[in-house]
């Protein structure tokens, strides 16, 4: 087994942002705490944060796109699956207009993130309507 690394990272449950430290050992995460430098959590965290990493390692987790085709869920590329997106996006706003799609942008996911969702939906598809489950 080799050595542990610390890895500092930010966690993505919840919109509080804490800081954490991972334990990573094999490029599996062995252990987590609370970052005591993070000035939003000084260290602590709540129970999500800190044992609900099991799913990173899960084999049910999904590696590759998947595109219902007849009913059935196949496995595709991702240039498929962006090409599949891109299509049915670009049909609807043909079709419908910019108004017809929305996007419900995540909580659980960055700034950055956010940031990029609502910038492809207004300058791409053209649409302002965006929305979030962090609002609720
Ligand atoms: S540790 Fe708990 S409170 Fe902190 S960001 Fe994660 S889910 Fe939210």
């Amino acid at each position: 087994m080799g050595e542990a690394n610390f890895v500092k990272t930010i966690c993505g449950y919840c919109g509080t942002g804490c800081g954490l430290v991972l334990e990573v050992k094999d490029n599996r995460i062995m252990k987590i705490r609370g970052d005591k430098e993070a000035p939003v959590n000084k260290g602590q965290t709540c129970v999500k944060g800190a044992f609900a990493y099991e799913y990173v390692h899960s084999n049910n987790r999904l590696s590759n796109p998947l595109i219902r085709k007849a009913g059935i869920l196949v496995e595709s590329t991702w240039d498929e699956a962006y090409q599949f997106i891109a299509d049915k996006l670009s049909g609807i706003r043909d079709t419908w207009g910019s108004n017809a799609i929305s996007m419900f942008a995540c909580a659980r996911t960055t700034n950055e993130s956010n940031y990029i969702t609502q910038k492809f939906m207004r300058t791409v598809i053209g649409s302002n309507n965006i929305d979030g489950c962090n609002r609720t």
